[in-house]
């Protein structure tokens, strides 16, 4: 190493390095349409690209901020099993993957659980980080899943959740699989009690994800472009052994053969949904009423018999 390495190198290197990283780190970021943009622009337009209208990825707390009234709610605590039961490892252990993605993400696992309202009605809220090993879906998920449905239930209030992962996690094999028969029962007991469930399917929402919970929703939305499918579109190409359209697996293509409901932009979201829960929830008092009338009618014409 001669003195030119040693010491100028290092010094010049760490300028550019200051400099590119405050920039890039503070005021501008990029997206798939190749523009520049300015964070702030980005931020104040609900993480959408104000060039192209991408949808970029949300953590839970910036999702909860752009769907619940005044950004106000509160989160909830859920259970968070033991960490790593298989003590799994492939090039990096599974514990050092949850203490990288915990460092990262300031959530204990991928799904956030939080209480609020929309349009002021009181919902439960769940939401995956997509940073937090793909979205991946194991046992915390599970459990965090569990203890929305169970808040939504013991409270008689709605449950909304967004979708983004890329299935199940496969460090917990069958555990995380389990989830899959786990989180469908649960949405069983909701429809049992007649509580509304919707589901948005953000981008994306693909694997184990999509063959449980986020598919029984009793209606569906996704937001724009956002892949949704099962298994990957080169798997599918390979088996089917035919081209698939460019438009396969994004929201449009699956609400266009009658996958979902609706595709709606992030910005109209809480408006929408508030909408349609006060519709269902109109339904059900109705259908309450209606079921407490013919009540009374069963026991006057007993008492007139
Ligand atoms: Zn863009």
């Amino acid at each position: 190493m001669n003195w030119i390495t040693k010491f100028i190198k290092p010094k010049i290197k760490s300028l550019f390095n200051k400099k590119s990283s405050k920039t890039e780190d503070n005021l501008w970021t990029t997206c798939e349409c190749k523009n520049l943009i300015y964070k702030e622009d980005l931020q104040s337009n609900f993480n959408c690209c104000p060039k192209c209208g991408s949808h970029h990825k949300l953590s839970c707390v910036e999702r909860f901020k752009t769907f619940f009234d005044n950004k106000e709610f509160e989160i909830l605590e859920t259970p968070l099993p033991k960490d790593d039961p298989l003590k799994f490892k492939d090039n990096k252990s599974y514990s050092d993957r949850l203490k990288k993605a915990r460092s990262i993400t300031s959530q204990d696992d991928a799904v956030l659980i939080a209480k609020g309202k929309v349009q002021n009605i009181d919902i439960i809220v769940g939401a995956q980080d997509f940073r937090f090993i793909g979205g991946s879906f194991g046992a915390a998920s599970g459990e965090a899943f569990i203890a929305g449905v169970q808040h939504a239930i013991e409270n008689n209030i709605p449950f909304v959740f967004f979708s983004c992962s890329g299935g199940q996690r496969m460090m917990e094999s069958s555990i995380a699989l389990m989830q899959m028969s786990r989180t469908t029962l649960a949405v069983n007991e909701l429809k049992k009690k007649n509580i509304p469930y919707i589901v948005v399917l953000t981008n994306p929402t693909t694997g184990g994800v999509t063959a449980s919970w986020a598919m029984l929703g009793d209606i569906l939305i996704a937001e724009p472009k956002a892949t949704i499918g099962f298994a990957g579109r080169r798997v599918i190409q390979d088996t089917v052994r035919e081209t698939l359209p460019n438009e396969f697996q994004t929201a449009e293509y699956v609400q266009e053969h009658g996958g979902i409901d609706l595709v709606i932009e992030r910005k109209f979201l809480s408006s929408t949904i508030g909408t349609l829960l006060n519709v269902l929830l109109k339904k059900e008092e109705t259908q309450a009423k209606k079921d407490s009338s013919n009540v009374s009618v069963d026991q006057s014409l007993q008492s007139a018999s």
